[in-house]
């Protein structure tokens, strides 16, 4: 009938050769018709199909995988998932979904470019294939999205696996001469615990995977019922964080960083709180992103700002000393073409000298290529406030384009000195990175020093401050006053005993 309507047909039919063997053969059907409209010739084309079955393997496996990873791609995994599910079902035993998603990988996509991110997802892709190479089903969704199922896995077992594939993760990546450290926020699901079918087993370790992104990422979640709707709670955090911000909710708690040439707190870092009336105290983490999101950065921003230059006066002024205080800045807050005049407003207003402000960028704002940020960026070195960019070693990592910035110092990334004393591999990077550093005349900052032999390691570096527990955890101004207090009345000599 496909024939009579649309003149033509074609499909598989099946011949015998003389031999008597069955092979299979495509025919194409076409009706040839004169100007009356009437059928004047059928014309058939056949061909023999047993070479190109081969072929058309190889076209399946092309259909059924992605291209640049060669991993399974959506389709097919959404067709083993129900095909997993099933015989889950019928042979009684369990399924773990695990959905990755890399941390910031927009991000890393936009400064590295195409070709490099490209790269960078093969060797992510190549990871997994090796630390899972019995995998039930190993895909790729999108861009930046992976999956892994395996089957009868116990809760802890599947606790066990997400760790070890953040671990693998975390390696550092080299691309272009660049080091990168990518993390991953990986969200569990099981079945049949938390799903009937395969595609709430999909949404729930979806929803999982988000809880593990509004944690701060770098961390696995399992699937709970009572996990949040994420966009009602959403909501109702953005009204939430808009009423913090005029009730005076938010505080500025201050990490001391000590010079380690002169063993003196020299310095503070301003950490924002949030002392929320029903949840307690809230670390950045839970609430900047949702700030960004909503632009309440601006007003939060601000505000924090203020206070610690307010907090930096008094310090200056009424004493024990005289500090620097470090404010962490958003991206929107120095594509703001007023930025460097609000700062200069504030300095003016809390009276402040210039030189005991620092503010911390990250690497990705001085790639933003943007003429209002490097604008900024020249005001500001001109009213002589400080610049350092923060969590250095996480991102692009090359430190040949703070050449075009007026950049004073470089705070090294906590993962780096976390592993400080277990991989020698970090210290070769930490020893790198300060001898650069101090080759471009800038200082340099080790955050998260959390041990005596990290500190150790980096006073034989010529590492010029560090940040961490180990001297004291980030706490409200009095404290710091009183920690000042007694380090002067001790003759700068307390460490570790200062730590609140
Ligand atoms: P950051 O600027 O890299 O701040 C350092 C973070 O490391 C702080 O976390 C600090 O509490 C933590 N930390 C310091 N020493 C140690 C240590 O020895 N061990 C460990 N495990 N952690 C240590 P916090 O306060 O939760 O802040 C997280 C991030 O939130 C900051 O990272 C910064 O990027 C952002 N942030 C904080 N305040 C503000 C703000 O006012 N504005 C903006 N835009 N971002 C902010
Ligand atoms: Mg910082
Ligand atoms: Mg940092």
């Amino acid at each position: 009938s496909a024939l009579r309507s649309q003149d033509r047909w074609e499909g598989e039919v099946i011949e015998q050769r003389r031999s008597g063997e069955r092979y299979p053969q495509w025919l194409q059907l076409a009706i040839v018709r004169n100007e009356h409209n009437e059928i004047t010739h059928y014309v058939g084309f056949f061909a023999d199909l047993t070479t190109s079955r081969k072929t058309e393997e190889q076209l399946r496996y092309l259909s059924d995988h992605d291209p640049l990873t060669q991993l399974a791609n959506r389709s097919l995994f959404t067709h083993s998932l129900d095909e997993a599910t099933a015989t889950a079902r019928s042979q009684g035993h369990s399924l773990s979904l695990l959905h990755i998603d890399l941390d910031r990988f927009k991000y890393i996509n936009d400064t590295l470019g195409h070709i490099q991110a490209d790269a960078l997802l093969c060797e992510i892709a190549d990871r997994l294939k090796e630390a899972l190479p019995d995998a039930h089903i190993l895909a790729r969704l999108s861009a930046d999205e992976f999956v892994v199922v395996e089957q009868g896995l116990l809760q802890p077992q599947a606790e066990q696996l997400a760790e070890r594939l953040l671990h693998k993760l975390a390696e550092p990546i080299v691309l272009g001469g660049n080091e990168l450290i990518i993390s991953a926020s990986i969200g569990i699901s099981r079945f049949p615990d938390n799903a009937r079918n395969s595609l709430q087993l999909i949404n729930r370790a979806n929803q999982a995977m988000q809880h593990a992104k509004g944690s701060g990422g770098n961390c696995y979640k399992f699937y709970s019922s009572d996990l949040p709707s994420p966009k009602v709670d959403r909501l109702h955090l953005e009204n939430e964080l808009r009423k913090a911000i005029t009730e005076e909710q938010l505080l500025v708690h201050y990490q001391p960083k000590l010079h380690l040439a002169s063993n003196l707190i020299t310095g503070v870092e301003a950490l924002v709180r949030w002392q929320h009336p029903t949840r307690g105290m809230l670390p950045p983490v839970e609430f900047i992103a949702i700030a960004e999101e909503t632009g309440l950065i601006l007003p939060l921003g601000n505000l924090v700002l203020r206070i610690a230059c307010q907090q930096a006066s008094q310090w200056l002024h009424e004493g024990p000393t005289a500090l620097r205080v470090a404010v962490n800045m958003s991206v929107q807050q120095l594509r703001q073409p007023q930025f460097a005049v609000e700062v200069a407003d504030i300095l003016r207003e809390t009276r402040l000298p210039a030189n005991l402000l620092e503010l911390e960028l990250t690497e990705s704002m001085l790639l933003e290529q943007s003429a209002t940020v490097a604008d900024n960026l020249t005001a500001l070195e001109e009213l002589g406030v400080k610049l350092s960019v923060d969590d250095f070693g996480t991102g692009y990592s090359s430190l040949a384009y703070l050449k075009h910035f007026p950049i004073h110092s470089l705070k090294i990334d906590r993962a780096f000195i976390n592993e400080l004393d277990e991989q020698s591999r970090d210290s070769a990077i930490v020893r790198a990175i300060v001898a650069m550093a101090h080759s471009m005349d800038l200082q340099v900052v080790a955050e998260g020093v959390e041990q005596d032999a990290q500190l150790a390691f980096l006073r034989t570096q010529g590492c010029d401050e560090v940040q961490g527990y180990l001297i004291s955890k980030p706490v409200p101004a009095p404290l710091l006053t009183q920690l000042l207090q007694r380090r002067q009345r001790n003759g700068n000599i307390e460490l570790s005993a200062s730590n609140p």
